[in-house]
């Protein structure tokens, strides 16, 4: 059966059924969240222990979590409460705001050699997410002396530390691997975009020389620009890639200078070199209009479907949270922005991710989709 070509009642975007698109959908939620009250917020919170009280699952109230703590930064102490006494251990987030006791009791399941390996891996991103010294301690005395469950799990503690913007080296000192502030990407106009200290998709006159794309600044961070405070860079910088080859590769590194100039960093050719990004799809995400917005948000504000770009805070990741290396250190480097493809370039699925090394001055270039 033929689809038909129908327009969404909100923004004219060409979507196959009648009504309004996921995106306005997304849009129409999240403001309608962000303007609650307390009070609402306190009975939505009312409604999702709940909803885990009765049945021990989040399901039906799934979707006004996530929101909640996403765009509201909802405090969970209940939720994990009523969460951990019915040993309901995910999603993560619900244990953002555990109180101690139950960070207690959750470490001391970890610290048995029986507990079955699916939940201690439910059990370590609770952790990582609710991160602070007591968790960090116990990740690295577990990293230290592995329990029988690391057996069948894929990563050490200290990776999973990483799903909640932290992580730690072998000498045990802790350091964070995302920024605590976050600003989102909002629609604005070409002539706003000009002055934006952030801009998406900047075309270059430089070629890839693998795939013959041309190259774009990814992303550009004036970080002169008080928002940008917190990147503690005090210069103009420009995360340069291949927009093809970003999808073909898993190493995609740029040197940066703090005065604009980026040189990709060309280390192994990506499996694939055929490119399928045309001068018109260059031309579409470069003349994009987003611009970075004028307040700061909570971290997760744009950590869903839907939820855009953003600068600093918690990512999407579609699938496992990556923290790349740094080529020239060695040390994890730490997540910067993202970029939700289908908001610049229509037809082009998932996210961007960008993450820096401040001390080499290197900038990561990640894609993940469905
Ligand atoms: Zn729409
Ligand atoms: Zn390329
Ligand atoms: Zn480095």
């Amino acid at each position: 059966m033929e689809r038909k070509v129908q327009k969404c009642k909100q923004c004219g975007r060409i979507i196959y059924f009648d009504g309004i698109c996921v995106s306005c959908r997304a849009e129409n939620e999240r403001n309608k969240i962000l303007a609650w009250s307390q009070d609402q917020i306190d009975a939505a919170v009312q409604k999702i222990c709940d909803e885990i009280a009765v049945s021990g699952k989040l399901d039906r109230e799934r979707q006004l979590f996530t929101n909640l703590v996403n765009y509201r930064d909802a405090d969970t102490t209940e939720i994990a409460r009523t969460a951990f006494e019915k040993q309901l251990f995910y999603p993560g987030e619900l244990y953002k705001d555990a109180p101690d006791d139950v960070v207690q009791s959750m470490i001391g399941m970890l610290q048995q050699d029986d507990v079955d390996s699916m939940l201690a891996n439910h059990l370590l991103l609770c952790l990582a997410i609710h991160g602070g010294e007591t968790v960090f301690r116990a990740f690295a005395e577990l990293e230290q002396h592995p329990r029988k469950w690391r057996e069948k799990l894929h990563v050490d503690p200290s990776v999973y530390a990483t799903y909640g913007g932290w992580s730690y080296d072998s000498s045990g000192s802790i350091f964070k691997t995302n920024f605590d502030k976050c600003y989102p990407m909002i629609k604005g106009t070409l002539d706003e975009k000009a002055h934006s200290p952030v801009k998406i998709g900047a075309r270059t006159n430089e070629k890839c020389p693998h795939c013959g794309c041309t190259m774009v600044n990814l992303m550009e961070f004036d970080g002169r620009d008080s928002r940008l405070d917190f990147l503690g860079i005090k210069g103009v910088i420009k995360a340069k890639c291949c927009p093809d080859c970003v999808m073909w590769s898993e190493d995609n590194f740029c040197r940066y200078t703090i005065d604009g100039e980026s040189e990709v960093v060309f280390e192994k050719e990506p499996y694939n070199t055929e490119n399928y990004m045309r001068e018109e799809n260059i031309a579409e995400l470069d003349s994009n209009s987003y611009i970075l917005g004028d307040a700061p948000v909570p971290p997760r504000y744009a950590a869903d479907w839907e939820g855009g770009s953003s600068v600093g805070g918690v990512a999407f990741w579609i699938q496992d949270c990556v923290i790349k290396c740094c080529p020239d250190c060695g040390k994890p480097m730490k997540y910067l922005a993202q970029i939700q493809w289908d908001t610049v370039l229509s037809g082009m699925e998932g996210n961007a991710y960008i993450e820096l090394c401040r001390d080499c001055q290197v900038m990561a270039v990640l894609h993940q989709q469905t």
